[in-house]
């Protein structure tokens, strides 16, 4: 199973990190080792004093699919959710700078929190759905899946150019703006739509 996440797929998040809008999405892939297990609290890594919080909407891939046209792209998921690509701001920022590949910062250990997952028929539209990320009892950060520059149909058939998708792999589709620091003590809780998704404990 591999996790591939989508970079800068709400206009208003890239604008907050100065990055801009890019012509075709941006992808890098997670390793199965980076799923933090439910109900597990997330340890802040000793590598990193700025771990930021990315709730992104997932989808869960449910057939094998190369070069997927984007009018079949549906066929390919059922179940959506909700997770964090925790991201070691510090270091993605160093990497940046120097043009190397962001591993360090995003795929490791414990990065990638994945919630439930729901049936994407039970949402009236999950194509216009909200999500929220509560921390400490705040609402963090809020999107609606509408915003997306590329629409999940339209991701899975621009990363299945690339990389065949299996059954069981997972796509974070990209975090909305007010990505933020988190701290030892923190509750982060997100809600996919009213659903609630998930709960951590910052460690
Ligand atoms: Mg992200």
């Amino acid at each position: 199973m591999k996790i591939i996440c989508i970079g800068r797929n709400y206009p208003e998040h890239a604008e907050e990190l100065g990055n801009e809008k890019p012509e075709s999405p941006v992808i890098f892939i997670k390793p199965d080792t980076a799923k933090l297990q439910s109900r597990s609290p997330f340890y802040i890594p000793p590598f990193s004093n700025e771990i930021h919080h990315e709730v992104e909407v997932l989808v869960k891939i449910r057939r094998i699919g190369k070069y997927i046209e984007e009018k079949f792209a549906h066929k390919y998921y059922q179940e959506i959710g909700l997770g964090i690509d925790f991201t070691a701001r510090d270091l993605q920022q160093n990497l940046k700078d120097k043009g190397l590949p962001w591993e360090k910062a995003k795929a490791f250990d414990g990065s990638a929190l994945i919630g439930n997952w729901f049936d994407k028929d039970n949402f009236t539209d999950f194509k216009k759905l909200d999500f929220k990320l509560n921390k400490n009892g705040t609402i963090v950060q809020k999107g609606n899946t509408s915003q997306m520059l590329w629409s999940i149909d339209t991701l899975i058939a621009e990363v299945s150019r690339f990389f065949t998708l299996k059954i069981g792999d997972i796509i974070f589709t990209g975090t909305p703006s007010g990505v933020a620091p988190v701290v030892e003590n923190d509750i982060l809780v997100g809600y996919l739509g009213e659903e609630k998704a998930f709960k951590v404990n910052i460690k």
